[in-house]
């Protein structure tokens, strides 16, 4: 089969690997089409540390293919999204109910072969059947980042009221998703971006309320849309120093601030204003347990469609590096492949 491999910082390339072998509780996947998501480039970067040669590659959506002799919960023909982080169930925090943080967990195209070749074995609890499915796989490429953003939502922890204020920082395909989500649960957000081109777009796909940080009337703007106060939540989708002042800046009393953005880097707070203000600072990482309701979600026809125009390009598994390169520019929102 073919398989997007990397190979070292800035070089992938397509090879004929072998077609994995499933065992009693796995599941064979024939990938159908494939999302480019932060933590790809990252690797692509040289950022992160992974085994090499490695397929990369997270999130996909696939046709099962094969099923081990003791899988129950899918069969052949049906249309699957992969969770591709493997918990183990055991360690100390997955008794927590904390998968997410999972001590020893394993991540498809990071830690084990990805996603972006033409089967993947996984394991059958690692795969989620799609009820009802439209006939474009394109409608389910984004299950996996939805359900991080749904996760990093749930962390809002209170009854949201739809007179509450949100920031959203970084209008990337995290910032997209997470607006659009919270526009449909009729909460008041604003989206902060810098690029031109990515605040056209976002215009374009629905988003009312942008405001561009690099601009003098920024703060005018936010203003305005907050009528004045300040947020109730911020969900900084970026995660480097400046996202992260922003959201100080802009995070109201006993506000909370939900980081999800992997830029790292260190940031300032100012403690005698977290004391008095009561603020919150956490961070959100992956899910545990959401994507049943990203699946749910995505069974809503006017939401699917308004999700749908988040992927803004299409390349081939061959083009994998086209795709990786649009992907670095960072001008668009989703980069997928079609396998
Ligand atoms: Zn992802
Ligand atoms: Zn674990």
């Amino acid at each position: 089969m073919r398989g997007c491999v990397f190979k070292e910082p800035y070089k992938i390339c397509i090879e004929e690997v072998p077609v994995p072998k499933i065992s009693e509780n796995e599941v064979l996947v024939n990938t159908k089409i494939a999302g480019i998501c932060g933590s790809d480039l990252e690797v692509y970067r040289g950022k992160r540390n992974v085994k090499r040669p490695i397929i990369m590659g997270h999130e996909a959506v696939g046709v099962v293919v094969e099923i081990g002799k003791n899988v129950k919960n899918v069969n052949c023909g049906d249309l699957v999204v992969i969770e591709p982080n493997i918990y183990c169930g055991m360690c100390r925090q997955c008794v927590k109910g904390r998968t997410d943080i999972c001590e020893n967990k394993v991540i498809y195209g990071i830690t084990r072969d990805g996603v972006f070749a033409e089967y993947v074995d996984v394991p059958s609890r690692f795969v989620w059947k799609i009820p009802n499915a439209t006939s474009s796989y394109e409608d389910y490429v984004l299950i996996e980042p939805m359900s991080c953003v749904l996760r990093a939502i749930r962390r809002f922890n209170k009854t949201l009221l739809p007179s509450d204020n949100v920031l959203v920082i970084g209008g990337g395909p995290l910032g997209a998703i997470a607006a659009i989500i919270l526009q449909h649960m009729n909460l008041n957000v604003v989206v902060q971006e810098v690029h031109p081109t990515r605040i056209e777009l976002l215009k374009k796909i629905g988003i009312e309320r942008l405001v561009d940080v690099s601009k003098d009337k920024a703060d005018d703007d936010m203003e305005k849309y907050f009528g004045g106060s300040k947020a109730d939540y911020v969900l900084d989708t970026v995660g480097n120093t400046d996202s992260f002042s922003q959201g100080l800046k802009w995070v109201g009393s006993s506000g909370k601030i939900v980081v999800m953005g992997l830029l790292g880097l260190k940031a300032e707070v100012e403690i005698l204003r977290l004391v008095r203000e009561t603020l919150n600072i956490e961070g959100s990482v992956i899910y545990t347990g959401d994507y049943i309701d990203a699946i749910n979600l995505m069974s809503n026809t006017s939401l699917r469609q308004k999700l749908r125009k988040i992927i803004t390009s299409k390349y081939k598994l061959e083009e994998c590096d086209c795709a990786f390169e649009t992907a670095m520019q960072g001008k668009g929102l989703k980069v997928v492949i079609e396998v």
